[in-house]
């Protein structure tokens, strides 16, 4: 049987002789600031033990990744009616792209753009002001991760809110469409937050356990999600996850992932594990280089593949 914390060990080794680990993100100044030489990789078991290599207890911002918990904790509110909000077709366009979001009248692709991101938001916020919204966010994230530890940057939300014009452009765009209920800066203020969440790669593997366990948290035994949103949810992390790369990863790597800018990705392998690997370094389509490098090693050598060993 393959020894996964050999495996790991293995990969981190080989991650931190790479010379070439990608750029990391420049448009959020306190993210251009992060070290690119750094790698972290964590596993969560379903009986709850982890293992992990590399700086796997450094924190990082999670960005984008925070969307997958987004998703889940507005399709529990309010059930299958985001659907009516947001649709989950890959865009096969940049996170940030606005083309597709005018020929489709307001309604972005998937949840995981930004703009299927702010517009999930919107409605996590019915009946909430922002600061609430932000601490129901946070909170169910440090539920799920079982840690009342983690926090958020306020200097990265902040670095983000001055340099957010294409998403308040998004936003505004949709509330054109009557798709944005909320004001765009009470909107935009709650997304940035979520998106500077810090986490470090062992406490997203463990928020991420209940997609890996049909819904449900094997270690505190809650029912996160039921068992077909959990199932759901990965069909929409594998097809929507990696930007306009979704295709490239599922042909590399063959899981459900979601990617962050942050260099951060949760991956699941339903009914084995769940994933995080963090290197800030991205490639051209702001994926994290190393990081998909690892996961591509990590699924092959212990047969994770959803395709097929
Ligand atoms: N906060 C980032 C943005 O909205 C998230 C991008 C990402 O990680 O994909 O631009």
């Amino acid at each position: 049987m393959t020894d996964l914390q050999e495996v790991l060990d293995e990969i981190a080794a080989e991650a931190a002789s790479v010379e070439d680990c990608g750029v990391v993100a420049q448009y959020i100044p306190e993210l251009a600031k992060v070290d690119a030489k750094q790698f972290g990789i964590a596993v969560t078991l379903p009986d709850g033990t982890v293992h992990s290599a590399g700086d796997s207890a450094t924190g990082f911002s999670i960005q984008s990744v925070s969307k997958v918990f987004t998703l889940a904790l507005a399709l529990g509110k309010l059930g299958d009616s985001v659907w009516s909000s947001v649709g989950r077709e890959p865009s096969g366009n940049p996170f940030n792209s606005i083309v597709q979001l005018e020929q489709e009248k307001g309604r972005p692709r998937n949840p995981f753009i930004n703009a299927g991101a702010i517009a999930v938001v919107d409605l996590i916020m019915a009946g909430h002001q922002p600061k609430e919204a932000i601490g129901e966010i946070i909170q169910f994230i440090r539920h799920l991760a079982d840690d009342d530890s983690i926090l958020i940057d306020e200097h990265v939300a902040r670095s983000e809110t001055a340099h957010g014009d294409r998403n308040a452009s998004l936003a505004h765009f949709m509330r054109s469409f009557g798709n944005i209920d909320h004001p765009v800066d009470h909107v935009l203020g709650v997304y940035f937050h979520q998106c500077a969440l810090v986490m470090n790669c062992r406490q997203l593997a463990r928020a991420g356990l209940f997609l890996a366990s049909q819904g449900r948290d094997p270690v505190t035994g809650a029912q996160v999600v039921s068992e077909q949103r959990a199932r759901r949810i990965n069909a929409i992390m594998l097809t929507c996850g990696h930007y306009d790369g979704s295709g490239e990863f599922a042909f590399r790597v063959g899981l459900p992932g979601k990617s962050g800018v942050g260099g951060g990705i949760l991956a699941i392998a339903p009914g084995k594990a769940s994933i995080a690997v963090w290197s800030p370094g991205l490639d051209r389509v702001g994926n994290s280089k190393l990081g998909t490098a690892a996961l591509e090693q990590l699924a092959r050598r212990m047969d994770w593949s959803v395709f097929g060993a």
